[in-house]
């Protein structure tokens, strides 16, 4: 954090500045960056007076972020990212993601804050810049040695806002930086935080009262609310000394409607989507758009439609082939929310299975591998679950009421699998109960039912699917050692394995055949990956996050004496 925070440089005016920067840059940015960086001038024209913006670094579904430079005080120039949220972000939202940034934020690789603006319901938060690589760019050249120290500095940063009772909710590595050269590291966005009961984060608390009484979960970030908001959210700001020390949270748009997604356009509302839409375009700015494929693709495990009973490689009967059009009966893992013992099979047994919606009828599903509409219409259970499908927590995926901060450490557990693998996203899913029997695929199918039964909920899979061994399932799919058809990590016939460090002529089913196997690289340690990072991943990936180990725990585990 800077000392003297950014100074004033009048010089530039908003119209013309682009173009002006631009020139001194000497290399193009994209016409349509250079609109979104006027827009955003033209929204808080005070950003103007204080820096020189010259780049888009990143770009969300709820912000974006842009590069800026500022003249300090001292004569120095500076870089700071300029976090612009979606004006239909909530006040009390917006301030608890600057609560967590100031109160835990600057040090422990958690992300500071220098400064904040706030022009009408456009917020932008100033943080210190950090060069970092995109995740996928070194995932393919990490050595092990750098594996291990990413590792152990993300569970750092864990440990460090989990003593401050905030779940982050959106571990994955896109926000998490890491600056290769300098070996420093950074956790972003808490935007979707929450906080644990003993929170220290003052509006953690809010917002998680506001969640719990408005039924909805998380769910502020994700569907951006058009609620009355407090009158004023005041938030204590701890830098810059020569600013006032408290921003009021903006009120968004006096023109709320009721529709929860919908806010009745003003001209620059609109002018916000368009150029939402058209900055989309542009994501590869943000690494997203060059994520090589997953390990799991959806089609895999939610093969609903006429599969070939017969097909010859066809192992595992996904699904019951059903003549409706239902999707609940496409589901591969049905999550029963009422808890087992309120079931009673035998009654359930002699229920039709003719569609009953809100007729008061009872479930006609439980012990199949279908969900009946009794339950489809059943109304959702609240729970938590903002953040990623593909590195959510099984508690998550399955809206386990009760979730603390292992969400965060089995995300993290995610990344490790990706790290030690090679493979990102490892998991990806749009849908929870995919995700759920993406997970199944690796940790076990009895296992989850286990773990989730532990938890208060009833899970079921159409088929048994064994647990892997991780330390197989990490050399085959980084391509050290050809399993035999007995030690075959996955299910061909169900998992799309695709290996996006080789070259395309490889077949996802391939990975027997003696020449689709990739040369085992030996530097990098790569050769001699020690048992303890396998134990640290099954202990980061515990179904159960009752006895899931945690980030202050994990530091002090083998894989990382030495440290
Ligand atoms: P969102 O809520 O839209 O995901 P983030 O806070 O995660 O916003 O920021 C989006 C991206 O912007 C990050 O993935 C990162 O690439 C970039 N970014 C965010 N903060 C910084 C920062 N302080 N320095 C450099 N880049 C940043
Ligand atoms: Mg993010
Ligand atoms: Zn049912």
């Amino acid at each position: 954090m800077e000392e003297t925070g950014p100074a004033r440089n009048d010089s530039q005016s908003i119209d013309g500045h682009v173009k002006a920067d631009r020139k001194k840059r000497g290399r193009k940015v994209s016409r349509d960056v250079e609109m979104d960086i006027e827009y955003l001038h033209k929204a808080v024209p005070q950003l103007s007076k204080v820096f020189r913006i010259t780049d888009k670094i990143g770009e969300g579904t709820f912000s974006s972020v842009y590069l800026g430079e500022a003249q300090l005080m001292d004569g120095k120039r500076e870089k700071f990212a300029l976090k612009h949220l979606i004006p239909t972000s909530h006040p009390v939202r917006i301030a608890a993601e600057l609560q967590c940034l100031t109160v835990a934020g600057g040090r422990e690789n958690v992300m500071g804050v220098t400064y904040c603006f706030r022009k009408d319901d456009h917020v932008v938060i100033v943080m210190p810049y950090m060069k970092h690589q995109p995740f996928v760019d070194i995932l393919g050249s990490l050595s092990f040695e750098e594996v291990r120290l990413y590792i152990y500095h993300l569970l750092k940063a864990l440990r460090h806002i989990h003593q401050f009772g905030i779940i982050h909710r959106d571990i994955k590595p896109t926000n998490f930086l890491y600056n290769r050269q300098e070996k420093t590291f950074a956790l972003v966005d808490f935007g979707l935080a929450q906080g644990t009961v003993n929170t220290q984060i003052e509006l953690l608390k809010v917002v998680k009262q506001r969640t719990t009484q408005r039924g909805v979960g998380s769910t502020g970030k994700k569907a951006p609310q058009a609620q009355p908001p407090p009158r004023a959210t005041r938030l204590p700001l701890s830098t810059p000394p020569q600013h006032p020390t408290t921003i009021t949270a903006p009120q968004p748009s006096s023109s709320s409607s009721s529709s929860s997604t919908s806010v009745k356009p003003l001209a620059k509302r609109a002018a916000t989507l368009t150029s939402t839409n058209r900055t989309k375009r542009t994501k590869e700015l943000s690494g997203l758009c060059r994520t090589p494929r997953a390990v799991f693709g959806e089609r895999n495990l939610n093969s609903c439609t006429p599969a070939p009973a017969k097909s010859a490689d066809t192992k595992i009967e996904l699904v019951k082939p059903s003549k409706t059009e239902d999707p609940a009966t496409r589901a591969f893992v049905s999550v029963i929310r009422r808890p087992l013992s309120t079931r009673t099979p035998a009654s359930s047994q002699k229920q039709p299975r003719t569609p009953a919606v809100n007729l008061g009828l009872t479930c006609s599903c439980y012990m199949t591998d279908r969900v009946c509409n009794v339950c489809m219409s059943r109304k959702q259970q609240v729970a938590p679950r903002a953040g990623t499908p593909g590195f959510r927590a099984p508690e998550v995926l399955t809206k386990c009421p009760n979730q603390g901060t292992a969400i965060d450490i089995w995300s993290a557990g995610v990344i490790l699998l990706s790290l030690l693998t090679g493979r990102y996203p490892f998991f990806k899913a749009n849908d929870d109960l995919i995700a759920l029997a993406q997970i199944m695929t690796i940790r076990g199918s009895r296992e989850t039912t286990q773990a989730a039964k532990e938890f208060g909920k009833a899970v079921m899979c159409s088929c048994e699917l064994p647990r892997q061994d991780l330390r197989t399932l990490c050399e085959t799919l980084r391509g050290r050692s050809s399993p035999d058809d007995e030690a075959m990590p996955l299910h061909p016939p169900n998992i799309d394995i695709a290996n996006p460090q080789e070259p395309p002529t490889e077949e996802p089913g391939g990975r027997n055949a003696e020449e689709n196997v990739p040369e085992p690289q030996d530097e990098e340690g790569w050769d001699q990956v020690p048992e303890e990072a396998y134990d640290l991943l099954d202990r980061l990936l515990d179904l159960n996050p009752a006895t899931r180990i945690t980030a202050q725990q994990a530091l002090h585990h083998p894989l990382f004496t030495g440290f």
